[in-house]
């Protein structure tokens, strides 16, 4: 079929739908301008994750060879601080809006779902904006620019790496004052909020599965649950991806190009 008509038809499926979820990976963000990790040009083609991937190595690296890690934040920090959500974060944001779509469920630590008007956000890899007192475990949510500007700040003017002036980059913890961490999931820490995540991919009508290869858990297993549950699945992926035997509808698209044509087409036919 064509991409065209699975557009059309797409567009159609969710004019129906009243409780839609959309399970969203990397290849989002990555038109948000944050490469993903995995990818070509990613973070780890820089760095090895054993070294900062875990808290256990960044620690270590820490502490062995702080020089190589500081120019690294500092290149995420301006990624971050430079990236907007994109016509597929407001795509989404929209479909919410016209009570179609209920949940996100995002492997992406960049806020903007929500920055894109989504209320109700599954983050099953943190939040790099949410900090994590390392003392009681309290955690608040910041503001992204104000935070990333606060901390560039602070890190264009170390000039000693020590593990003290590189913990001093976070705001204390408002509760205890202790040193935080962003809330973010690193390499052989448990994901997030997963019991939340596969009940709202089991109670959707419609799964939509954007910018997500399948190989990453818990997305892996999302569109597989909503389909057993008796959910359509869309998946919206211009590369190979594993939902091949549960996809009901296949866009071979960018996010945000696909979501954007979606959306046009529903206003047109539907609204
Ligand atoms: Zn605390």
């Amino acid at each position: 079929m064509s991409t065209e008509t699975e557009i059309k038809r797409a567009a159609n499926i969710l004019a129906n739908a009243k409780r839609a979820v959309a399970s969203c990976g990397a290849g989002i963000s990555a038109e948000s301008g944050i490469a993903t990790f995995r990818d070509p040009g990613g973070v780890w083609e820089k760095l090895n994750p054993a070294e900062v991937g875990t808290s256990d190595g960044l620690i270590r690296t820490l502490t062995t060879n702080p020089h190589k890690l500081l120019p690294f934040f500092i290149e995420l920090l301006e990624t971050f601080e430079r990236a907007e959500p994109n016509p597929a974060h407001l795509a989404l944001g929209h479909l919410e809006q016209m009570g179609i779509l209920r949940t996100v469920i995002t492997q992406n630590i960049d806020n903007l779902h929500i920055e894109a008007g989504n209320t109700d956000v599954i983050e099953v890899h943190g939040n790099g904006f949410r900090i994590r007192c390392l003392s009681c475990g309290c955690t608040e949510p910041k503001d992204r620019r104000q935070l990333i500007r606060e901390t560039l700040q602070k890190a264009y003017e170390i000039e000693d790496f020590t593990i003290e002036n590189i913990a001093s980059l976070m705001p204390p913890c408002p509760e205890c004052d202790a040193v935080t961490r962003p809330d973010v999931v690193m390499f052989g820490e448990a994901v997030q909020n997963i019991p939340q995540a596969f009940n709202a991919a089991r109670s959707c009508d419609v799964l939509l599965a954007i910018g997500t290869s399948g190989m990453v858990y818990p997305a892996a297993y999302l569109p597989f649950e909503a389909k057993q549950s008796g959910a359509t699945v869309i998946v919206v992926n211009p590369n190979e991806n594993a939902f091949s035997p549960v996809s009901d509808v296949y866009i071979p698209m960018r996010a945000g190009e696909a979501m954007g044509k979606i959306i046009d087409d529903l206003k047109q036919t539907a609204f």
